[in-house]
């Protein structure tokens, strides 16, 4: 796993909770239900009222949107993602309700236990802060500021997790053979430093809610209001001084921003103050000689600050970090706090997630390639898998046809990157290999024992790479996930078993709606390996220039025509004095990218499929041409509502457009999309000048 690049590239983001999901401990855990069958393609979400050449995003969601508002447990509610999304959770959840109740075998046995330990609020109530008095007890004996790395250590040794920086292995971006230790910036509780040190009304207010907050938090763990309030300040300054040292998220894309090899004399030099001899010993990681410091400004400022702050501030950000990173399962007072700001106020959501999603998610966090073992089996047929290779090799062929075609590229470089093409490696469905999880234990009585145990059990899962051997077996994402990423360094694409299901992937529709589902997503990941980001790695996964330096230009040219095309569209309108939010366009360049070639690439496969199937794409079902068909299968899987806090954090910290311009951005650069909807050349969505990358 690569813990600091930002990588690998997701589909879609991973929802950013604050390092402490805002999810509930509903008192009735609401009774689960078996969702809905989910069509692949919806007539009735269109909104035949709507122009697709004016907004095609309108014309092919208009009605879903409108008669489908977020749900009062979601921020965000997406057609495809969140449909599916809870499909696979109820789906899951009957698996470990059986298992916690009548397992049969000893890995269900261990699952069942992790997720009946989650549901037991009962117990949480009755424990209260009893699981956390050891790690307070040690945060109280820190006596000066030479400790703090000493107690940080042990903190993190038993499970806490750490919070003031990042830690672990991941592969080397100039030589991926090799498993280097690597060290990145952390330490916040907001979404992103922006939260902390931009000077407008909005994010002054989010401040203060913030320290009311951290107020609220430690006077229910026992503090006088007085010392809680000179707490909740501690905690915020020490957390804005490590805002200010952070890169950007944006900054953060670019490779060679996060990597700066020291040898680990040097990077003990450039932090004395924070000792990490003792860090590294408490943490049980093998000895090595070198490291990757992605963030080298950040570890200066961490350095100095561990001088400057008093030791009574560290207690403070320690101890705040303990109760947070606890928060959701501790007694209902403190989630109802917690959800109160990191859900209602900062995300826009009504009512906490029933305790069943939520300990759901966490099982399958914690133990995905245990649980999913059975869910395949039961979700996920062999069939399934043969189609979906096919159909991967379809998009691929499709990527190296559109190469030999580009106008701007040498042959040079069209070479190199047909070669890289030819390397990219596809993972489909779930891993050849199950992790092995026998060594953690868990306790059906201890909760937070047992998030604990994981955590180590994942940290020591992950030190172990060091020095070894890559494992190209290896997913990050577990089976029932509705995702799919593209790995730089491994240069692999994985379609984990819970995306390949309807509105993706279904087979009893035409091949126009497949192509529009899952070919855009294979052919949105395979584009991630020729993006701004991933075309800075060969086939092999290193770091290495493989185009020309005049095809280099052309290519960053036509990427800043993409960055300045989304960076006009709004993530969120003006609302109640506060100003619109514009997205992004270098934050979201790598997906734009990837949402573009994955349009054109599933195109050109699906005009060869009809060929060999004897069809057109002028061919109609239901009053549709297939190209039509194609483009509203597409545009269909983006059709969401977000809350408008969401929506903001989001355009803040989401490499990921909203789904509108994820649909209108994409059209407008492709010629097929006005040819297919009969639109003439200046409407808004077949633009005078367009942008094309692949
Ligand atoms: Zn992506």
């Amino acid at each position: 796993m690569n813990c600091f690049r930002l990588a690998p590239v997701l589909l879609l983001a991973v929802p950013i909770l604050a390092g402490n999901p805002a999810i509930a401990q509903a008192p009735d855990a609401s009774k689960p239900a078996p969702p809905a069958a989910i069509k692949s393609f919806d007539p009735a979400a269109i909104d035949k009222t709507a122009d697709p050449c004016t907004d095609f995003y309108q014309y092919s969601c208009g009605n879903w949107v409108k008669n489908n508002p977020v749900p009062a447990d979601q921020v965000r509610w997406a057609r495809s993602f969140s449909l599916l999304g809870e499909r696979n959770r109820y789906l899951l959840w009957e698996e470990l309700n059986a298992a916690a109740t009548s397992p049969k075998s000893p890995l269900e046995k261990q699952y069942g236990d992790y997720f009946a330990a989650c549901m037991n609020t009962g117990l949480v109530e009755q424990k209260g802060l009893k699981p956390l008095e050891p790690a307070f007890q040690r945060i109280a004996a820190l006596k000066d500021a030479h400790q703090l790395a000493a107690v940080a250590s042990e903190l993190e040794a038993e499970g806490s997790p750490m919070t003031l920086f990042d830690f672990g292995v991941e592969q080397d971006e100039k030589d991926s053979s090799k498993q280097i230790a690597a060290v990145g910036q952390a330490g916040l509780s907001l979404p992103d430093r922006d939260y902390y040190i931009v000077d407008s009304k909005r994010f002054q207010d989010i401040r203060k809610q913030y320290v009311e907050h951290l107020t609220k938090m430690f006077t229910l763990a026992g503090d006088t209001p007085a010392q809680a309030a000179k707490e909740a300040a501690s905690v915020l300054e020490i957390e804005t001084a490590l805002a200010k040292a952070s890169t950007s998220r944006t900054d953060m894309r670019q490779p060679e921003n996060r990597y700066h090899i020291y040898t680990l004399a040097d990077f003990e030099k450039l932090t004395p103050n924070f000792d990490f001899t003792v860090y590294f010993k408490a943490v049980k990681v093998r000895p090595f000689d070198s490291l990757n410091v992605a963030t080298p400004d950040f570890f200066k400022a961490l350095n100095d600050l561990v001088a400057s702050e008093p030791v009574g501030a560290w207690k403070s950000y320690l101890r705040w970090h303990t109760l947070h990173s606890s928060a959701s399962n501790l007694p209902k007072a403190f989630f109802d706090e917690n959800f109160a700001f990191f859900g209602k106020t900062l995300a826009g959501q009504k009512e906490p997630t029933p305790r069943w999603k939520q300990c759901t998610s966490m099982t399958d966090r914690a133990l995905g390639e245990a649980v999913g073992q059975d869910w395949v089996k039961l979700h996920f047929p062999p069939q399934a898998k043969t189609s979906m290779d096919q159909l991967v090799v379809a998009l691929e062929k499709a990527l190296g046809d559109d190469i030999k075609t580009l106008p701007w590229m040498s042959d040079a470089t069209k070479k190199a990157a047909e070669e890289k093409l030819a390397l990219v490696r596809n993972k489909i469905g779930y891993p050849e290999k199950w992790r092995d999880y026998s060594s953690l234990k868990v306790e059906r009585g201890d909760l937070i024992g047992n998030l604990h145990r994981n955590s180590v059990f994942a940290r020591e899962w992950n030190l172990n790479h060091l020095g070894k051997p890559v494992d190209e077996k290896e997913w990050g994402m577990t089976p029932p996930t509705v995702n799919a990423y593209y790995d730089p360094s491994f240069n692999d694409i994985n379609f984990p078993a819970g995306i390949l299901q309807p509105p993706f992937f279904d087979f009893t529709v035409d091949p126009a709606v497949n192509f529009g589902g899952i070919g855009v997503v294979i052919g949105h990941e395979i584009t991630h390996g020729f993006d701004d980001e991933g075309s800075k790695y060969d086939g092999k996964g290193n770091l290495r220039e493989w185009q020309t330096e005049a095809d280099r230009k052309a290519f960053t040219e036509r990427t800043k025509c993409v960055a300045d095309e989304y960076s006009g569209f709004e993530a969120a309108p003006a609302k109640d004095g506060t100003p619109a939010q514009m997205l992004k366009g270098e934050l979201t360049l790598g997906e734009n990218t990837a949402d573009n070639g994955g349009l054109r690439i599933a195109y050109m496969a699906l005009l060869d499929t009809l060929a060999a199937q004897g069809k057109t794409i002028n061919d109609k079902i239901d009053g549709y041409t297939e190209a039509q068909r194609y483009f509203l299968g597409f545009a269909q899987v983006w059709c969401q509502n977000q809350t408008d806090q969401s929506a903001r954090q989001s355009a803040l910290t989401d490499p990921h457009s909203p789904g509108r311009w994820r649909v209108n951005g994409t059209v407008q650069n492709f010629d097929e999309f006005g040819k297919a909807f009969g639109c003439t050349k200046g409407q808004p969505m077949v633009p005078a000048n367009s942008c094309r990358v692949w």
